[in-house]
């Protein structure tokens, strides 16, 4: 019988945000995030929301650019030039997905480096590639910090990722490797995913289609990573099939309140970390 521990990301989401609020206390961090949010995708205004609450809970200004879904992209670009030169602002955020006519990789490369606290423009992105200090994608940075608090190490463990998107499982793959996992990256042409599953001492899927990894395609005792969210009616759903997988886990996100709220609090923790190196 294998003891189930749940790796619970709101929990350790809380102990984190009160950390940071205290540390933006006591050192007098003047931090402002910038959000702008091109058009009404009715997910993404939740997930803005969301970030603007948790910004303001722990002390940090947050501002708010909602932009028609008409705005084309030298406004929307004009608009990210105005907010890199503005020294009030520490952080920007261009929250995707962005309308069909705007090209998200290429707007959001004109937010400056050093405010780009999604870790998507191609300066930190060349980092993460040569495992130099950089702002990592905050769902990347959120899993690798929840498995360290667990004491989850990562070296010389066989790690499956599932989904290869350029926010997730890419950056994942590469910033697991940096820390000396062997990664195998999965995708919709991936032959025998099973056998790539099966394998993994850590499983971790980001495809968002509920229930797509079963109880048999799990070895006894993995570590289970659920990034994806689907909705159904009003219920959240990951891809883990979590009534199947979970007793042969030792370690797993639930989901929600896994990796979702560990995404938001990286985006703090980017923030600090960007104030405090402005500051060096
Ligand atoms: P994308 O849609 O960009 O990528 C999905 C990936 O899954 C692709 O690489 C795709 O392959 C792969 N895929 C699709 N079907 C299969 C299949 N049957 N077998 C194997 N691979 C498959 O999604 P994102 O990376 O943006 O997001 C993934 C999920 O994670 C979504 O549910 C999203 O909502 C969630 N998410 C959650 C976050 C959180 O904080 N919890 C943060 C960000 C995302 P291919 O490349 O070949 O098309």
């Amino acid at each position: 019988v294998i003891l189930l521990i749940l790796l619970d990301g709101k929990k350790y989401r809380d102990e984190l945000l009160e950390e940071y609020k205290n540390t933006i206390k006591k050192e007098n961090l003047d931090i402002r995030l910038d959000i702008i949010l091109v058009g009404n995708d009715s997910a993404s205004e939740i997930y803005v929301k969301n970030k603007l609450l948790c910004a303001e809970k722990i002390g940090i200004k947050a501002i708010l650019h909602p932009l028609d879904e008409n705005t084309s992209e030298d406004e929307l670009i004009d608009l990210i030039h105005e907010l890199n030169e503005d020294r009030e602002v520490t952080g920007i955020i261009l929250q995707s997905p962005t309308p069909e006519s705007i090209d998200f990789d290429k707007c959001a490369n004109e937010i400056v480096s050093n405010k780009d606290i999604d870790g998507f423009t191609k300066e930190n992105i060349n980092n993460l590639y040569h495992n130099r200090e950089t702002i990592l994608p905050c769902t990347v940075k959120g899993i690798i910090k929840l498995l360290e608090h667990y004491g989850i190490a990562l070296d010389g463990k066989n790690v499956t990722i599932i989904g290869r998107s350029k926010i997730v499982g890419l950056p994942l793959a590469l910033a697991l490797e940096n820390k000396n996992a062997t990664v195998t990256l999965c995708h919709s042409h991936t032959k025998d995913l099973e056998n790539h599953t099966k394998n993994a001492d850590i499983l971790i899927s980001a495809v968002g289609q509920a229930g797509l990894i079963e109880g048999d395609m799990v070895k006894e005792g993995f570590i289970g990573v659920d990034v994806g969210i689907t909705r159904v009616d009003k219920k959240v759903l990951g891809d883990f099939d979590f009534e199947s997988t979970s007793p042969k886990a030792s370690y797993i996100t639930p989901v929600p309140g896994g990796v979702g709220p560990m995404t938001v609090a990286m985006i703090m923790d980017n923030l600090i970390f960007t104030k405090k190196r402005e500051k060096r």
